[in-house]
C-alpha cells in the first residue's frame, strides 16, 4: 500500500501557547482526507496480505466508523473489492460516512446489534462471495497486523527525541503499535474515548510483549460521557485550539485526546524537560455528523 504519499509532519505548539514543557503535534490527519492517519497505518499490513492473496476485504463497523470508510477508500485505492458489515438496520438517509464508503465501492450489509456483537457474517454475504474469497479484517483493525502497521507511525517519523507520546484510544491497536516501537525511556499515554472501558488494559497488554508493560498508561477520565458523546466544553476547546493553531480536531477522538493533554499540562503533570508529541490520528470526516456551525472549521 505505497500509493498514498506519506506527507505528515510534526508541528510545534510553542508559538501558540506558553507551555512549561515542549509540545509538538504529529499531523497524521494530513495523510489523506478519508484514510485518515492511524487508520491507514493500521490497515496497511492487512491490505498487503489481502492483495497477495487476491481477496475481497471484509470488515465491521458502525454507521459513523472511520475504520469502515478508511477500509473502503484504501481498497478502492488498491484495486480491491470491499464489503462492510454495518451495525444496526439500514436507515432511510445514510450517514455521510456510509455514503462515502459506498462511493468508494464498498458493498454494505446490515446486521442486528446482537449478530454484530458476535461478528457474524450475514448469509447474504456468502450468497455473493464464497468464504475463501474473503479476507476478514477485525473491527478497528485490532490484532497483530494492525499493531505492526501502527508501529510505523513512530518509525517513519523523527520521534527519537520525545519523552512522551499521547494518543486517542479506542480498541488500543494504535496505542500498542506506538508502544511496540517506542524506546525504553519513552512513555505512551492512551486517552480512552469510551466510558469505563477498563478491559482495554488487558486488550492492549495482550498485543504487546511483557517487557513493554511499564511503557504506557491509560487515562479513563476524558470520555465526555462515552463514545462519540460530547458537550460544549469539548466543542469550545476544539474551536479555541483551531483558532490558535489552525489545527482541526474531531469530536470523537483527537478533540478528547488533546483536551486531556491540555488538562495534564495545566495540572503540571509534566516537567520542564519533557518533550511531548501529541499524535493527531485524523478522523476529521466524523465531524460531518455535527450540526452545521457547531465547529468553526470543517
Ligand atoms: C480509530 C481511531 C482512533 C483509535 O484507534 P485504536 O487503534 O482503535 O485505538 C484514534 N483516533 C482516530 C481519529 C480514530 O479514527
Amino acid at each position: 500500500m505505497s500509493t498514498i504519499p506519506l506527507s505528515c509532519r510534526i508541528e510545534s505548539l510553542q508559538s501558540y501557547y506558553d507551555f512549561h514543557a515542549t509540545v509538538d503535534v504529529l499531523r497524521l490527519d494530513l495523510l489523506h482526507p478519508v484514510i485518515s492517519g492511524n487508520k491507514w497505518f493500521k490497515l496497511k499490513e492487512y491490505i498487503t496480505e489481502a492483495k497477495k492473496a487476491e481477496k475481497i476485504l471484509l470488515t465491521f463497523g458502525g454507521p459513523y466508523s472511520n475504520h469502515i470508510v478508511a477500509t473502503a477508500a484504501a481498497a478502492n485505492n488498491e484495486g480491491l473489492k470491499s464489503v462492510g458489515i454495518i451495525r444496526g438496520d439500514e436507515t432511510r438517509t445514510l450517514s455521510t460516512t456510509l455514503v462515502r464508503a459506498k462511493e468508494y465501492g464498498m458493498q454494505l450489509f446490515y446486521t442486528s446489534r446482537e449478530a454484530y456483537k458476535n461478528k457474524l457474517i450475514p448469509s447474504a454475504v456468502y450468497d455473493k462471495y464464497p468464504p475463501h474469497e474473503l479476507y476478514v479484517i477485525p473491527e478497528g483493525g485490532y490484532g497483530a497486523l494492525g499493531v505492526a502497521g501502527a508501529a510505523a507511525i513512530l518509525r517513519e517519523n523523527d520521534t527519537h527525541s520525545y519523552s512522551h507520546f499521547l494518543v486517542a484510544t479506542g480498541t488500543g491497536t494504535t496505542l500498542a503499535g506506538i508502544v511496540s516501537a517506542c524506546g525504553m525511556q519513552q512513555q505512551v499515554i492512551g486517552v480512552s474515548v469510551l466510558k469505563g472501558n477498563f478491559s482495554l488494559q488487558n486488550e492492549v497488554a495482550s498485543l504487546l510483549p511483557q517487557a513493554k508493560e511499564n511503557s504506557y498508561g491509560l487515562l479513563h477520565e476524558y470520555h465526555f460521557g462515552g463514545y462519540a458523546k460530547h458537550n460544549n466544553e469539548l466543542l469550545t476547546f476544539m474551536n479555541n485550539f483551531y483558532e490558535r493553531t489552525g489545527i482541526p480536531t474531531d469530536f470523537v477522538y483527537t478533540g478528547k485526546a488533546f483536551y486531556a493533554a491540555f488538562d495534564l499540562l495545566s495540572k503540571n503533570k509534566f516537567s520542564a524537560t519533557d518533550r511531548i508529541l501529541l499524535i493527531h490520528t485524523g478522523g476529521l470526516q466524523g465531524n460531518a455528523s455535527l450540526p452545521k456551525g457547531t465547529l468553526i472549521f470543517k
